[in-house]
């Protein structure tokens, strides 16, 4: 019998389904990629990993963007894709975390950033980091392909389809490589979800999850997000999702659906969408019949891991280790993994289980 919560959810296998590559990369893996491209490395504290620490807290959504770019400015060639891929199936085996669904931009690497770099080079450099990942650790990467709905606005307010077409075009390139869902993320009132309906359903047409971002911000009538993620886009789990707790229509058609929420507790703290963790939804959207998992989002950013992320479940919202199971097997149930290795899985969770 473990007694301690903390060694109780470290013992736990778990499966994580929404964390960005570059969000996952830890300030000593930052300063190695920082001493390969010294040109662009002055740009922030490389030297001193706790000012990277602090270099890293957010007032807000932008400046979140505006970090989150810099990081992907390091990644240049595809021995550092390999890189951060490895190194995160390396935390994936420290945290006992099995299977992880892992978010990639492409689009940003191979257009908006200035670096000479093709999709091959990135798929080269992404499937030696997960194969020997694998090989070294025994978990499992698999990858969501995902864009920015920012960068689909022109100044002119006209819309740019090209890096939401670019980015499902390279997911159907990489089908074989792992890729097994699509999303979005970014600024929602920039660019609502309806825009891209007929994107998604052409990628589920394809083989692919629909699992955009909705419903993060807290903005006004942000539950119209949600909702439209559901009916527009219709997706197979939604990003965040959290202001669906606005909107009882919003609850039901979740509920009905049985479509998941994936939960990013700290992100959300961390990118002020609420003050303190106690205002969060959690626990009332579960009350509501909806199927929660739980996430870190960037966990490297927000200094977070996806054991802590299980924690603040009884820290916060005093659920107990069997509400926690309960929680963690919803990862299981709803991955994007083929039949058979969902089965692999789950069998790992059993065991762990009865044998407590
Ligand atoms: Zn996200």
């Amino acid at each position: 019998m473990i007694n301690n919560i903390q060694q109780f959810i470290a013992a736990m296998p778990k499966v994580e389904l929404h964390v960005h590559l570059e969000g996952s990369i830890r300030p000593n893996t930052l300063q190695k990629l920082a001493k390969r491209h010294p040109n662009i490395s002055s740009k922030i504290p490389i030297i001193d990993i706790c000012a990277l620490r602090s270099w890293s807290t957010f007032k807000d959504f932008a400046q979140f963007g505006e970090t989150f770019i810099t990081v992907q400015n390091f990644l240049r060639k595809p021995e550092d894709f390999e890189l951060i891929a490895y190194e995160y199936g390396r935390e994936m085996f420290v945290q006992n975390i099995l299977y992880s669904e892992v978010i990639l931009a492409p689009f940003t690497h191979t257009h908006v950033l200035e670096k000479g770099l093709k999709l091959s080079d990135i798929l080269y450099g992404l499937e030696n980091g997960r194969r020997k990942a694998q090989l070294d650790f025994g978990v499992e990467i698999r990858w969501v392909f995902g864009f920015d709905r920012g960068l689909c606005v022109k100044k002119d307010n006209k819309y740019n389809f090209l890096p939401a077409e670019k980015t499902l075009a390279y997911a159907i390139d990489a089908k074989s490589h792992g890729v097994v869902g699509l999303t979005v993320g970014g600024n929602e009132l920039a660019c609502p979800p309806d825009l891209f309906s007929s994107l998604f359903r052409s990628a589920k047409q394809e083989g692919f999850l629909s699992l955009p971002h909705a419903g993060e911000n807290n903005f006004k009538n942000n539950s119209t997000y949600v909702h439209a993620a559901v009916i527009e886009m219709d997706a197979d789990r939604i990003g965040h999702g959290i202001d669906a707790i606005k909107d009882s229509s919003v609850l039901t058609l979740l509920r009905e659906r049985r479509i998941p929420l994936d939960i990013n507790l700290t992100s959300n703290l961390a990118l002020q969408i609420y003050s303190d963790l106690s205002q969060h939804p959690f626990r009332r959207l579960e009350d509501s019949g909806l199927i929660l998992t739980v996430n870190t989002d960037d966990p490297a950013l927000f200094n977070t891991t996806l054991n802590r992320e299980f924690e603040l479940l009884e820290e916060v919202f005093e659920y107990t280790r069997s509400d926690i199971i309960r929680i963690a097997r919803n990862s299981f149930m709803v991955c994007g993994a083929t039949p058979d290795l969902k089965q692999i899985l789950l069998s790992k969770f059993d065991k762990w289980e009865s044998d407590l």
